[in-house]
């Protein structure tokens, strides 16, 4: 069976305890490799490399630092069949969606901030003729940076490439339920040079490994990306050492979309904001407000355009739907569709788990794509996230009615808004409490643009100049002009 291993100071070792975790197939349910069990000793060493690499690092012309991360990025291109495979056996994803999006988006994650930290600028400000103020930037030392399950090697990357690029050095803890991507990224980074140290991955479980990885008292930023109640836990956990934190959380997504938008581009765009990754991206629209006029006909063609998406094995070319990522999620989401017929919802597509499918996917964990009409707007299954294949649609009459009910949720990440009218898009993306709201689109990414949640969502902002921000610490020194 194949081992998954932790990659510290330029190794690839077995956790220090010898432990070892099942890493299941979510499309067959079964053990396919296993990983490291890690825990807080495993943390010490990768932290231990991370500081005594970070001097060395710090002090690499920015001009190498990018080119070992452009290196590092051409090799994932390279060798774009291998991650694409390896992402899709390891979170249940359909092999053409991480080949066409995440693969590709982890690669431009590198090269982005390879480029970025070439072209960045100091602030420098002159008071009147008596001082000139400038602003250096500079890394802190080791960063935390703490991944999910449902985009793994793009979700790292993003954390990664900004870290290593401003000149930090890092310690990563990807979810144990998708090692796969990350343990070829280590590979990777070896025979592209990175020198030892620069980059450490230790796998295993949020509790043993994560926690002290977030209270390290050398490890002075942490970023992660994950559920809400576990960034409660980090922030908690990290609240009196003051470390720098940026927290990515979850969300509860609005569509909302009116009479005159263009329907031909609403409704597959919005099956794709509901659908995509069986529903498990942050980014997902599981709301979808619908006005009254529009409404019956978008019901249908969306229910129509749901039944056309094609669910089968993840590693076959024609499927668009995969298996949801663990047994446990697929509990909690079967669950919620429970709930959703208690709270007195119609089942118009999907509800259950999908017929004919493939022996070897016989035990996977699936769940058709499932459409439910008649629920209040202010209902658990309307507030709470689900994070899986399972999309509402409601009815509404005003702007302001509509407004109001998509920031009724504690969660503000994002949200896409249809409509033709100029005017009114501007108003409603201006009043939707969200870090990002498309507008006749979704999933558009610039990765210039800051990018985080509001309210429950998140703390913090990564992307861009944010990012690079995020991993430097500002420091001004102002410098006394004229004669001494
Ligand atoms: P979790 O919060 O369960 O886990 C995220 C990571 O944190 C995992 O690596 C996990 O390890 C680790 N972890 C768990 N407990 C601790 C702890 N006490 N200290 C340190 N680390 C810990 O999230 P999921 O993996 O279930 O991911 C899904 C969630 O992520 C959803 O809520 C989704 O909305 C959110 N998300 C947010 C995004 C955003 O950009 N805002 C993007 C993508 C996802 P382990 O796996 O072992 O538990």
């Amino acid at each position: 069976m194949q081992r998954i291993l932790n990659y510290i100071d330029g190794e690839l070792v077995e956790a220090a305890n010898g432990g070892w975790l099942d890493n299941v197939e979510p499309a067959t349910g079964k053990v396919y490799s296993r990983l490291p069990d890690s825990d807080e000793t495993d943390i010490e060493k990768a932290v231990a490399a991370a500081k005594q690499a970070f001097p060395g690092w710090s002090g690499t012309p920015a001009v190498e630092r990018a080119r070992i991360m452009d290196d590092i990025a051409d090799r994932i291109e390279a060798d774009l069949e291998s991650f694409a495979r390896a992402e899709s056996i390891d979170t249940g994803k359909p092999i053409g969606l991480a080949r066409k999006v995440e693969i590709p988006r982890a690669v431009s994650n590198l090269r982005f901030f390879a480029g970025a930290i070439q072209h960045t600028a100091s602030e420098a400000h002159v008071t009147d003729d008596q001082a000139l103020n400038y602003t250096l930037r500079r890394p802190r030392g080791v960063a935390g940076l703490i991944s999910p399950w449902n985009l793994p090697l793009y979700l790292l990357t993003w954390k990664v490439a900004p870290a290593i690029a401003t000149g930090n050095t890092a310690v990563a803890k990807p979810s144990e339920l998708t090692p796969m991507t990350a343990h070829l990224l280590a590979q990777t980074c070896r025979d592209a040079g990175l020198p030892p140290g620069v980059l450490n991955i230790v796998h295993g479980l949020g509790a043993r490994a994560g926690a002290p990885l977030t209270t390290h008292p050398d490890v002075p930023t942490i970023s992660f990306t994950g559920g809400t109640a576990t960034g409660g836990t980090i922030a908690a956990a990290t609240a009196t050492s003051f470390k720098k934190l940026a927290l990515e959380m979850g969300g509860k997504n609005p569509t909302v979309v009116f009479a005159d938008a263009d329907m031909d581009v609403a409704v597959p765009t919005a099956v794709q904001a509901s659908f995509s990754n069986q529903g498990q991206i942050c980014l997902c629209g599981s709301r979808i407000f619908v006005q009254r006029d529009a409404y019956d006909a978008f019901v249908d063609r969306f229910v129509s355009a749901t039944g056309d998406l094609v669910q089968g094995d993840p590693l076959e070319e024609t499927t668009n739907q995969g298996a949801v990522v663990s047994k446990a999620h697929f509990d909690k989401v079967m669950g919620y569709i429970d709930l959703a017929k208690e709270e007195g919802g119609t089942i118009l597509a999907g509800g259950s788990t999908p017929s004919g499918l493939p022996d070897r996917c016989r035990e996977g964990f699936f769940i058709e794509p499932t459409v439910v009409t008649g629920l209040p707007h202010d209902c658990r299954v309307n507030r709470e996230e689900i994070f899986g294949p399972v999309t509402s649609i409601m009815p509404f009459d005003a702007e302001d009615e509509v407004i109001e009910w998509a920031n009724e949720t504690d969660y503000g990440l994002s949200a896409s808004v249809w409509t033709q009218d100029v005017s009114r898009a501007h108003r409603v993306a201006e009043r939707i409490a969200s870090g990002t709201v498309w507008v006749n689109c979704w999933l558009l990414r610039d990765l210039r643009v800051p990018f985080g949640g509001m309210k429950q969502s998140g703390v913090g902002r990564e992307g861009g100049d944010e990012a690079l921000r995020f991993f430097t610490e500002p420091k001004n020194v102002c410098l006394r002009l004229g004669s001494s």
